[in-house]
Protein backbone atom coordinates (compact mmCIF):
# COMPACT_ATOMS: atom_id res chain seq x y z
CA UNK A 1 0.00 0.00 0.00
CA UNK A 2 1.57 3.14 -1.23
CA UNK A 3 0.06 6.37 0.22
CA UNK A 4 0.97 10.19 -0.16
CA UNK A 5 0.20 12.64 1.81
CA UNK A 6 0.93 16.27 -0.40
CA UNK A 7 0.15 19.93 -0.16
CA UNK A 8 -3.05 21.37 -2.39
CA UNK A 9 -1.48 25.16 -1.73
CA UNK A 10 1.53 27.08 -1.24
CA UNK A 11 2.85 24.72 1.88
CA UNK A 12 2.25 24.86 5.74
CA UNK A 13 -1.13 23.36 4.82
CA UNK A 14 -0.44 21.58 8.22
CA UNK A 15 0.59 18.56 5.95
CA UNK A 16 3.41 17.05 9.11
CA UNK A 17 0.13 16.65 11.74
CA UNK A 18 -1.68 14.79 9.13
CA UNK A 19 1.28 12.57 8.61
CA UNK A 20 1.73 12.18 12.48
CA UNK A 21 -1.68 11.08 12.50
CA UNK A 22 -2.07 8.97 9.88
CA UNK A 23 1.37 7.12 10.20
CA UNK A 24 -0.41 5.40 12.95
CA UNK A 25 -1.50 2.87 10.12
CA UNK A 26 2.01 2.81 8.21
CA UNK A 27 4.74 0.69 8.57
CA UNK A 28 7.44 3.77 6.92
CA UNK A 29 7.08 7.32 6.49
CA UNK A 30 9.18 8.77 3.17
CA UNK A 31 10.15 12.30 2.55
CA UNK A 32 11.23 12.11 -1.15
CA UNK A 33 11.63 16.24 -2.46
CA UNK A 34 13.32 19.20 -1.27
CA UNK A 35 15.20 19.82 1.91
CA UNK A 36 15.68 21.77 4.94
CA UNK A 37 14.03 24.78 3.15
CA UNK A 38 10.15 24.20 5.09
CA UNK A 39 9.50 22.48 8.83
CA UNK A 40 6.36 20.04 9.97
CA UNK A 41 5.48 21.15 13.28
CA UNK A 42 3.87 18.35 15.05
CA UNK A 43 2.50 18.61 18.52
CA UNK A 44 1.86 15.34 20.65
CA UNK A 45 2.20 13.71 23.73
CA UNK A 46 5.65 13.77 23.50
CA UNK A 47 5.73 17.89 22.79
CA UNK A 48 5.74 20.04 20.07
CA UNK A 49 8.45 19.42 17.24
CA UNK A 50 9.54 20.90 14.24
CA UNK A 51 10.97 18.90 11.81
CA UNK A 52 12.68 20.05 8.74
CA UNK A 53 14.55 17.04 7.05
CA UNK A 54 13.31 14.31 8.91
CA UNK A 55 10.11 12.51 8.20
CA UNK A 56 7.19 12.87 10.83
CA UNK A 57 7.12 9.18 11.46
CA UNK A 58 10.17 9.66 13.34
CA UNK A 59 7.97 10.72 16.55
CA UNK A 60 6.26 6.88 16.51
CA UNK A 61 8.10 3.98 17.71
CA UNK A 62 7.89 0.57 14.92
CA UNK A 63 8.25 3.64 12.07
CA UNK A 64 10.55 3.47 9.52
CA UNK A 65 11.52 6.68 8.32
CA UNK A 66 13.42 7.44 4.92
CA UNK A 67 15.34 9.79 3.28
CA UNK A 68 14.66 9.68 -0.80
CA UNK A 69 17.08 10.48 -3.80
CA UNK A 70 15.22 13.28 -4.41
CA UNK A 71 16.39 15.00 -1.01
CA UNK A 72 18.62 17.47 -0.73
CA UNK A 73 20.41 17.01 2.92
CA UNK A 74 22.10 19.55 4.83
CA UNK A 75 24.45 17.10 6.70
CA UNK A 76 24.86 19.69 9.34
CA UNK A 77 21.17 20.86 9.80
CA UNK A 78 20.44 16.54 9.98
CA UNK A 79 23.04 15.83 12.34
CA UNK A 80 21.90 18.86 14.78
CA UNK A 81 17.83 18.08 13.96
CA UNK A 82 18.82 13.99 15.50
CA UNK A 83 20.30 15.79 18.03
CA UNK A 84 17.49 17.87 19.54
CA UNK A 85 15.36 15.17 18.65
CA UNK A 86 17.48 12.65 20.63
CA UNK A 87 17.50 15.30 23.67
CA UNK A 88 14.05 15.40 23.75
CA UNK A 89 13.75 11.42 24.17
CA UNK A 90 13.38 10.32 20.92
CA UNK A 91 15.22 7.30 19.59
CA UNK A 92 16.95 7.44 16.51
CA UNK A 93 19.00 4.54 14.80
CA UNK A 94 19.53 2.66 11.73
CA UNK A 95 16.94 0.63 12.31
CA UNK A 96 14.47 3.58 12.08
CA UNK A 97 16.06 6.24 9.97
CA UNK A 98 17.41 5.20 6.60
CA UNK A 99 19.20 8.02 4.08
CA UNK A 100 19.39 7.12 0.31
CA UNK A 101 22.71 7.21 -0.80
CA UNK A 102 21.35 8.83 -4.13
CA UNK A 103 20.35 11.82 -2.08
CA UNK A 104 22.04 15.25 -2.95
CA UNK A 105 24.40 16.92 -0.62
CA UNK A 106 23.59 20.27 0.58
CA UNK A 107 27.00 22.02 1.28
CA UNK A 108 27.95 25.42 2.94
CA UNK A 109 28.78 27.22 0.07
CA UNK A 110 25.33 26.50 -1.53
CA UNK A 111 23.49 27.75 1.33
CA UNK A 112 26.56 31.17 0.81
CA UNK A 113 25.56 31.06 -2.55
CA UNK A 114 21.88 31.24 -1.90
CA UNK A 115 22.70 34.43 0.57
CA UNK A 116 24.86 36.10 -1.75
CA UNK A 117 22.20 35.77 -4.58
CA UNK A 118 19.49 36.91 -2.35
CA UNK A 119 21.51 40.17 -1.29
CA UNK A 120 22.37 40.98 -4.63
CA UNK A 121 18.97 40.75 -5.58
CA UNK A 122 18.36 43.63 -2.54
CA UNK A 123 15.28 45.03 -3.08
CA UNK A 124 13.97 42.86 -6.07
CA UNK A 125 14.45 39.50 -4.14
CA UNK A 126 13.25 36.75 -4.46
CA UNK A 127 11.69 35.09 -2.02
CA UNK A 128 14.54 32.51 -0.72
CA UNK A 129 14.93 30.78 2.60
CA UNK A 130 18.17 30.98 2.31
CA UNK A 131 19.02 27.58 3.02
CA UNK A 132 20.79 26.46 -0.08
CA UNK A 133 18.10 24.58 -2.12
CA UNK A 134 18.06 26.27 -5.17
CA UNK A 135 21.95 25.93 -5.67
CA UNK A 136 22.06 22.77 -4.46
CA UNK A 137 19.64 21.53 -7.20
CA UNK A 138 21.18 23.36 -9.77
CA UNK A 139 24.72 21.56 -9.02
CA UNK A 140 22.83 18.34 -9.11
CA UNK A 141 21.96 18.93 -12.89
CA UNK A 142 25.16 19.89 -13.01
CA UNK A 143 26.39 16.61 -12.16
CA UNK A 144 28.62 18.69 -10.16
CA UNK A 145 27.42 17.81 -6.47
CA UNK A 146 27.58 15.34 -4.31
CA UNK A 147 25.83 12.53 -3.35
CA UNK A 148 25.52 10.87 0.63
CA UNK A 149 26.92 7.60 -0.96
CA UNK A 150 30.20 9.02 -1.48
CA UNK A 151 30.41 9.70 2.35
CA UNK A 152 31.55 5.83 1.65
CA UNK A 153 34.99 6.81 0.10
CA UNK A 154 36.21 10.23 1.94
CA UNK A 155 40.00 9.34 -0.32
CA UNK A 156 37.74 9.95 -3.60
CA UNK A 157 35.80 12.38 -2.44
CA UNK A 158 38.52 14.87 -1.66
CA UNK A 159 39.83 14.43 -5.71
CA UNK A 160 36.26 15.46 -6.50
CA UNK A 161 35.98 18.15 -3.94
CA UNK A 162 39.28 19.33 -5.74
CA UNK A 163 37.39 19.83 -9.03
CA UNK A 164 34.02 20.76 -7.38
CA UNK A 165 35.47 23.52 -5.27
CA UNK A 166 38.17 25.07 -8.27
CA UNK A 167 34.86 25.48 -10.19
CA UNK A 168 32.81 26.97 -7.56
CA UNK A 169 35.27 29.91 -6.63
CA UNK A 170 34.29 31.10 -10.54
CA UNK A 171 31.56 31.78 -8.82
CA UNK A 172 32.28 32.01 -5.32
CA UNK A 173 35.11 34.37 -5.57
CA UNK A 174 35.39 35.32 -8.94
CA UNK A 175 31.33 36.13 -9.75
CA UNK A 176 30.57 37.37 -6.39
CA UNK A 177 33.90 38.72 -5.22
CA UNK A 178 33.39 36.68 -1.60
CA UNK A 179 36.52 34.51 -0.01
CA UNK A 180 37.04 31.44 -1.88
CA UNK A 181 36.18 28.38 -1.02
CA UNK A 182 38.35 26.11 0.50
CA UNK A 183 39.01 22.22 0.07
CA UNK A 184 39.54 21.98 3.51
CA UNK A 185 36.90 23.39 4.81
CA UNK A 186 34.44 21.00 2.30
CA UNK A 187 36.46 17.89 3.81
CA UNK A 188 36.04 18.99 7.38
CA UNK A 189 31.73 19.40 6.81
CA UNK A 190 31.98 15.85 5.57
CA UNK A 191 34.22 14.51 8.33
CA UNK A 192 32.29 16.35 11.08
CA UNK A 193 28.53 15.68 10.27
CA UNK A 194 28.79 13.06 7.01
CA UNK A 195 30.80 10.47 8.64
CA UNK A 196 28.08 10.13 11.63
CA UNK A 197 25.91 9.62 9.48
CA UNK A 198 27.18 6.54 7.22
CA UNK A 199 25.54 3.51 9.10
CA UNK A 200 22.49 5.15 8.13
CA UNK A 201 22.83 5.80 4.41
CA UNK A 202 21.43 2.34 2.55
CA UNK A 203 20.27 1.91 -1.08
CA UNK A 204 16.72 2.94 0.01
CA UNK A 205 15.56 1.54 -2.77
CA UNK A 206 16.41 -1.50 -2.53
CA UNK A 207 14.92 -1.26 1.25
CA UNK A 208 11.21 0.18 -0.22
CA UNK A 209 10.49 -2.53 -2.48
CA UNK A 210 11.04 -5.58 -0.34
CA UNK A 211 9.14 -4.08 2.67
CA UNK A 212 6.37 -3.24 -0.30
CA UNK A 213 6.51 -7.14 -1.21
CA UNK A 214 6.20 -7.90 2.15
CA UNK A 215 3.42 -6.57 2.54
CA UNK A 216 4.60 -3.09 4.07
CA UNK A 217 2.69 0.18 4.09
CA UNK A 218 4.56 3.11 2.30
CA UNK A 219 3.55 6.97 3.61
CA UNK A 220 5.08 9.36 1.38
CA UNK A 221 5.24 12.81 3.18
CA UNK A 222 5.35 15.69 0.74
CA UNK A 223 6.65 19.58 1.42
CA UNK A 224 5.77 22.36 0.47
CA UNK A 225 2.22 22.55 -1.67
CA UNK A 226 1.46 21.86 -5.65
CA UNK A 227 1.55 25.67 -6.32
CA UNK A 228 5.38 25.63 -5.34
CA UNK A 229 6.25 22.92 -7.56
CA UNK A 230 9.15 23.31 -9.72
CA UNK A 231 7.54 22.79 -12.72
CA UNK A 232 3.86 22.84 -12.21
CA UNK A 233 3.94 26.02 -9.72
CA UNK A 234 4.02 29.72 -9.81
CA UNK A 235 7.25 29.80 -11.77
CA UNK A 236 9.81 31.42 -10.87
CA UNK A 237 7.96 31.29 -7.54
CA UNK A 238 8.71 27.65 -6.66
CA UNK A 239 10.65 26.04 -4.87
CA UNK A 240 13.15 24.03 -7.01
CA UNK A 241 11.93 20.39 -6.34
CA UNK A 242 8.56 18.70 -7.75
CA UNK A 243 6.72 18.88 -4.66
CA UNK A 244 3.63 17.00 -6.45
CA UNK A 245 2.12 13.34 -6.01
CA UNK A 246 3.63 11.67 -9.20
CA UNK A 247 6.53 12.37 -8.25
CA UNK A 248 6.91 10.81 -4.98
CA UNK A 249 7.91 7.04 -6.56
CA UNK A 250 10.39 8.35 -7.94
CA UNK A 251 12.12 10.49 -5.48
CA UNK A 252 11.74 8.01 -3.02
CA UNK A 253 13.67 5.09 -4.64
CA UNK A 254 10.95 3.33 -6.60
CA UNK A 255 9.82 4.27 -9.54
CA UNK A 256 8.51 0.98 -10.57
CA UNK A 257 5.63 1.53 -7.94
CA UNK A 258 2.51 3.28 -8.33
CA UNK A 259 0.66 4.94 -5.60
CA UNK A 260 -2.66 3.36 -4.20
CA UNK A 261 -3.75 6.55 -2.79
CA UNK A 262 -3.15 10.30 -2.73
CA UNK A 263 -4.17 12.35 -0.29
CA UNK A 264 -4.00 16.13 -0.60
CA UNK A 265 -4.06 18.59 2.24
CA UNK A 266 -5.78 22.14 1.49
CA UNK A 267 -5.66 24.67 4.39
CA UNK A 268 -9.54 26.52 5.16
CA UNK A 269 -7.90 29.78 3.91
CA UNK A 270 -4.87 30.91 2.16
CA UNK A 271 -1.26 31.44 3.14
CA UNK A 272 1.47 32.06 1.05
CA UNK A 273 5.90 32.49 1.84
CA UNK A 274 7.55 34.70 0.31
CA UNK A 275 7.33 36.68 -3.09
CA UNK A 276 5.49 36.10 -6.27
CA UNK A 277 1.69 36.42 -7.14
CA UNK A 278 -0.83 35.58 -4.66
CA UNK A 279 -4.41 36.91 -5.82
CA UNK A 280 -6.67 36.27 -3.05
CA UNK A 281 -4.08 38.26 -0.33
CA UNK A 282 -5.87 40.45 2.13
CA UNK A 283 -3.78 43.08 3.45
CA UNK A 284 -3.80 45.98 6.41
CA UNK A 285 -5.91 44.80 9.20
CA UNK A 286 -8.01 42.61 7.82
CA UNK A 287 -4.64 40.56 7.10
CA UNK A 288 -3.52 40.83 10.16
CA UNK A 289 -6.30 39.61 11.39
CA UNK A 290 -6.17 36.10 10.31
CA UNK A 291 -2.21 36.07 10.72
CA UNK A 292 -3.02 36.34 14.01
CA UNK A 293 -5.56 33.88 14.70
CA UNK A 294 -4.00 31.43 12.53
CA UNK A 295 -0.44 31.73 13.96
CA UNK A 296 1.16 32.38 10.43
CA UNK A 297 4.63 32.63 10.89
CA UNK A 298 7.30 30.33 9.25
CA UNK A 299 8.30 26.85 11.08
CA UNK A 300 11.40 26.97 9.46
CA UNK A 301 12.21 31.15 9.31
CA UNK A 302 9.44 32.55 11.12
CA UNK A 303 8.77 34.98 8.48
CA UNK A 304 5.09 36.42 8.88
CA UNK A 305 3.11 34.91 6.08
CA UNK A 306 1.03 36.39 3.83
CA UNK A 307 -2.75 35.27 4.36
CA UNK A 308 -5.71 35.71 2.41
CA UNK A 309 -9.11 33.77 2.05
CA UNK A 310 -9.54 30.48 0.91
CA UNK A 311 -8.84 30.73 -3.12
CA UNK A 312 -10.96 28.17 -5.43
CA UNK A 313 -8.89 28.55 -8.38
CA UNK A 314 -5.74 27.86 -7.27
CA UNK A 315 -6.78 25.13 -5.24
CA UNK A 316 -8.97 23.40 -7.83
CA UNK A 317 -5.24 23.36 -9.62
CA UNK A 318 -3.44 22.00 -6.72
CA UNK A 319 -6.02 19.39 -5.83
CA UNK A 320 -5.58 18.24 -10.50
CA UNK A 321 -1.80 18.64 -9.85
CA UNK A 322 -1.69 16.38 -6.79
CA UNK A 323 -4.06 13.96 -8.03
CA UNK A 324 -5.97 14.11 -4.89
CA UNK A 325 -8.39 11.41 -4.56
CA UNK A 326 -9.36 13.11 -0.94
CA UNK A 327 -8.85 16.15 0.95
CA UNK A 328 -8.04 17.28 4.32
CA UNK A 329 -8.98 20.32 5.11
CA UNK A 330 -7.04 22.22 8.08
CA UNK A 331 -7.77 25.07 9.98
CA UNK A 332 -11.21 25.29 9.93
CA UNK A 333 -11.36 26.18 13.79
CA UNK A 334 -9.79 29.69 12.36
CA UNK A 335 -12.02 30.53 10.43
CA UNK A 336 -14.21 30.93 13.74
CA UNK A 337 -13.55 34.66 13.87
CA UNK A 338 -15.73 35.51 11.07
CA UNK A 339 -19.65 36.23 11.41
CA UNK A 340 -18.94 36.05 7.05
CA UNK A 341 -16.60 34.13 5.50
CA UNK A 342 -15.13 35.62 1.96
CA UNK A 343 -14.11 32.72 -0.55
CA UNK A 344 -12.21 33.58 -3.77
CA UNK A 345 -14.31 31.69 -6.42
CA UNK A 346 -12.71 33.21 -9.06
CA UNK A 347 -10.32 35.44 -10.61
CA UNK A 348 -11.06 38.30 -12.91
CA UNK A 349 -8.74 38.75 -15.91
CA UNK A 350 -8.92 41.32 -18.11
CA UNK A 351 -13.00 42.22 -17.72
CA UNK A 352 -13.58 38.09 -17.76
CA UNK A 353 -14.00 35.80 -14.68
CA UNK A 354 -11.92 33.07 -15.08
CA UNK A 355 -12.12 29.88 -12.95
CA UNK A 356 -8.88 27.95 -14.13
CA UNK A 357 -6.30 28.58 -12.65
CA UNK A 358 -4.32 30.49 -15.77
CA UNK A 359 -1.27 30.16 -16.81
CA UNK A 360 1.87 31.90 -14.34
CA UNK A 361 2.16 35.02 -16.95
CA UNK A 362 -1.23 35.72 -16.42
CA UNK A 363 -1.52 36.02 -12.38
CA UNK A 364 -0.08 39.26 -11.90
CA UNK A 365 -3.12 40.39 -13.97
CA UNK A 366 -5.86 38.76 -11.90
CA UNK A 367 -8.36 40.50 -9.69
CA UNK A 368 -9.88 38.07 -6.92
CA UNK A 369 -13.74 37.74 -6.64
CA UNK A 370 -14.94 36.74 -3.52
CA UNK A 371 -18.24 34.99 -2.42
CA UNK A 372 -19.68 35.13 1.34
CA UNK A 373 -20.44 32.44 3.21
CA UNK A 374 -22.27 32.23 6.28
CA UNK A 375 -19.60 31.93 9.84
CA UNK A 376 -20.37 29.78 12.61
CA UNK A 377 -19.12 32.52 15.42
CA UNK A 378 -18.45 29.36 17.89
CA UNK A 379 -15.57 27.38 19.05
CA UNK A 380 -15.04 24.32 16.97
CA UNK A 381 -11.73 23.11 18.15
CA UNK A 382 -13.69 20.99 21.07
CA UNK A 383 -15.46 18.99 17.77
CA UNK A 384 -14.38 15.39 17.29
CA UNK A 385 -17.63 14.27 15.22
CA UNK A 386 -19.26 15.42 11.96
CA UNK A 387 -22.86 16.06 13.99
CA UNK A 388 -20.72 18.03 16.20
CA UNK A 389 -19.86 20.84 13.69
CA UNK A 390 -21.81 23.26 13.32
CA UNK A 391 -24.48 23.70 10.19
CA UNK A 392 -22.43 26.78 8.75
CA UNK A 393 -19.53 24.54 9.09
CA UNK A 394 -20.53 21.84 7.37
CA UNK A 395 -22.07 24.41 4.92
CA UNK A 396 -18.82 25.89 4.43
CA UNK A 397 -17.11 22.65 2.93
CA UNK A 398 -19.73 21.38 0.96
CA UNK A 399 -19.15 24.72 -1.06
CA UNK A 400 -15.68 24.25 -0.88
CA UNK A 401 -16.46 20.21 -2.46
CA UNK A 402 -18.62 21.90 -4.90
CA UNK A 403 -16.19 24.53 -5.74
CA UNK A 404 -13.38 22.27 -6.06
CA UNK A 405 -15.16 19.24 -7.29
CA UNK A 406 -13.04 17.11 -4.80
CA UNK A 407 -13.69 14.46 -1.44
CA UNK A 408 -13.30 16.27 1.38
CA UNK A 409 -12.91 13.28 4.23
CA UNK A 410 -11.44 14.98 7.13
CA UNK A 411 -11.15 18.71 8.88
CA UNK A 412 -8.98 19.33 11.03
CA UNK A 413 -10.00 21.91 13.92
CA UNK A 414 -6.62 22.02 15.88
CA UNK A 415 -3.13 21.43 16.08
CA UNK A 416 -3.30 18.66 18.32
CA UNK A 417 -2.76 15.24 17.06
CA UNK A 418 -6.64 14.22 17.94
CA UNK A 419 -8.16 17.72 16.70
CA UNK A 420 -9.76 15.80 13.58
CA UNK A 421 -13.08 15.23 12.15
CA UNK A 422 -13.75 12.20 10.03
CA UNK A 423 -16.11 13.36 7.43
CA UNK A 424 -17.05 10.31 5.87
P1 LIG B 1 3.14 21.78 7.11
O1 LIG B 1 4.48 22.18 6.63
O2 LIG B 1 2.18 21.55 5.99
O3 LIG B 1 3.20 20.62 8.06
O4 LIG B 1 2.52 22.98 7.91
P2 LIG B 1 3.14 23.76 9.19
O5 LIG B 1 3.56 22.77 10.19
O6 LIG B 1 4.11 24.78 8.79
O7 LIG B 1 1.86 24.57 9.61
C1 LIG B 1 0.85 24.02 10.19
C2 LIG B 1 0.66 24.67 11.54
O8 LIG B 1 -0.66 24.65 11.84
C3 LIG B 1 1.36 23.96 12.66
O9 LIG B 1 1.72 24.88 13.66
C4 LIG B 1 0.30 22.99 13.16
O10 LIG B 1 0.47 22.63 14.51
C5 LIG B 1 -0.91 23.82 12.98
N1 LIG B 1 -2.12 23.10 12.63
C6 LIG B 1 -2.28 22.03 11.79
N2 LIG B 1 -3.58 21.73 11.66
C7 LIG B 1 -4.25 22.64 12.40
C8 LIG B 1 -5.63 22.89 12.63
O11 LIG B 1 -6.51 22.21 12.11
N3 LIG B 1 -5.95 23.94 13.44
C9 LIG B 1 -5.02 24.73 14.02
N4 LIG B 1 -5.42 25.74 14.79
N5 LIG B 1 -3.70 24.53 13.82
C10 LIG B 1 -3.34 23.50 13.02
Amino acid sequence: MLTSVCGINWGDEGKGKMVDLLSRDYDIVCRYQGGNNAGHTVINERGKFILNLLPSGILRENVVNVLGLGMVVDIKHLFEEMQRLRAAGISITPENLKISDRAEITMPYHVLLDCLEEDRLAGKKFGSTRRGIAPVYADRYMKKGFRMGELFDLAKLRARAEEIVEWKNLTVAGGYKHAPVTVEEVMEYFERYGAPLKDYICDVGLYLNNAHKAGKRILFEAQLGALRDVDYGIIPYTSSSLTIAAYAPIGAGVPNLKLDRSIGVMKAYSTCVGEGPFTAEYFGEQAEKLRAAGGEYGAATGRPRRVGPFDAVASSYGIRCQGADEVVLTKLDILSIYDEIEICTAYELNGKLITDFPSPVFLEACKPHFEKVKGWRSDISKCRKREELPREALDYIAFIEERCSCNITYAAVGPERDAVVKLK
